[in-house]
């Protein structure tokens, strides 16, 4: 095994050997020919990555079955909508079949739940999901990982079938991006008039961080009438959330055109389960993560008064408008609330106590921030 390895701009360096892997098929397989040796299950391989994996499973299995792949091609939506993806390749029948999913690396779990809802609707006897590699940390969904091989922390990782752009598929070993630097990125996290902005330009300055905060974005384009800002806008006077896929791309858009940073406070983002999932994926390809959601707590009728009072003076049509106001709250604990779970099972959640003066809630934070 290569002491490193240089795939396009970005170095690896060994993370799990050849043999381990084997060993890690060996017994899924074991399983497999324990539980399925009269089913003729039909394992149908997950492109492009799981090729390795399906092959050394299907040598393995000692009784009848048939072996297909399929492909999930991601195409863009309208504007409006967010990615879609489309199942290619399905040739057969596969009603009263016992599927077994074959895939070489399970993370949030997005794929094989959408996959195992088409396959049930299609009148499968029962679906199984196998894979390789299962990152526990990532994973949000609740569907049961039957098989799996190895279990690894959230880690970029390329060889045995997986990728970086394209490269690194053929390794037979699997091997782990180098971090390089090692980055503090916060999510500043709270509803509407909880503060973050006034926080985020104190704590920007005291660790030498960028702050990126989505609504600023939006405002600026919305002054200068480009067409994110024409498009947001709509989203932004009713309150609402800007569909995902516009708010993603243009935070991904921020974050690189700062290659240079020690660190970022993400304001306002993510919002959402989507949002989170494309931030953790945009942060490890720079072989980094984030490294804590810091929320300010504040009670909702705090907000209100804080905020009707900011729309004196902020300009903002979204803080003048009580009705408005509200919904922004309400947006924030149907949608957005639910990212305090996704962020305390990863143990990366600190709430503060939002309400006291401005010192004293830098305090608050910077005694969380300086234990990170
Ligand atoms: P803020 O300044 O963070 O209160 O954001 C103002 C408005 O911008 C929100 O009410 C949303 O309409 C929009 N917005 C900001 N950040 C996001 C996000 N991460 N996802 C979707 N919409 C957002």
């Amino acid at each position: 095994m290569d002491s490193m390895i240089k795939l396009h701009d970005l170095q690896f360096v060994p993370f799990i050997a050849e043999n381990e892997i084997q060993t890690a098929i060996d017994s899924v397989a074991d399983r497999l020919n324990k539980d399925l040796s009269d089913k003729n299950p039909l394992f149908i391989g997950v492109l492009n990555g799981a090729f390795m994996f399906v092959s050394e499973v299907v040598k393995r299995f000692k009784f009848d079955c048939e072996v297909s792949f399929i492909k999930l091609a991601s195409y863009q939506g309208t504007e409006t909508t967010n990615q879609v993806n489309k199942l290619i390749g399905l040739d057969r029948d596969i009603s009263g079949r016992t599927v077994v999913v074959l895939e070489d690396i399970v993370d949030t779990g997005n794929t094989i739940t959408a996959l195992s809802e088409v396959f049930k609707d299609q009148g499968c006897e029962d679906v199984k999901i196998a894979t390789l590699f299962f990152k526990p940390e990532a994973y949000t969904k609740k569907i049961k990982i039957d098989y799996f091989g190895i279990e690894i922390p959230n880690k970029f990782i390329v060889g045995y079938g997986l990728d970086y752009n394209g490269l690194g598929r053929n390794l037979t070993d699997v091997y782990q991006l180098k971090s390089s630097y090692n980055m503090t990125n916060l999510v500043l996290f709270g509803p509407p008039g909880a503060g973050k902005g006034t926080q985020a330009e104190v704590l920007k300055q005291k660790y030498d961080l960028v702050h990126i905060s989505t609504g600023d974005v939006f405002r600026y384009n919305i002054k200068n009438a480009t067409e994110l800002g024409t498009l947001a806008k709509s989203y932004i006077d009713k309150g609402q959330l800007v569909p995902d896929e516009v708010t993603i791309n243009m935070l991904n858009a921020e974050v690189d055109k700062n290659p240079q940073a020690q660190g970022f406070i993400f304001d306002g983002f993510p919002r959402t389960e989507a949002q989170a999932a494309s931030l953790q994926e945009l942060l490890t390809s720079k072989g980094s993560e984030v490294s804590a959601m810091v929320a300010l707590e504040v009670d909702d009728e705090v907000l209100v008064q804080r905020l009707l009072e900011r729309g004196k003076t902020s300009g903002r049509p979204d803080d003048a408008d009580e009705g408005v106001i509200r919904n922004r709250i309400k947006v924030y604990y149907d949608e957005t609330a639910i990212l305090k779970n996704y962020y305390q099972k990863q143990h990366k959640y600190f709430g503060v106590d939002g309400v006291g003066g401005i010192d004293e809630i830098t305090d608050r934070l910077s005694a969380v921030i300086d234990e990170l």
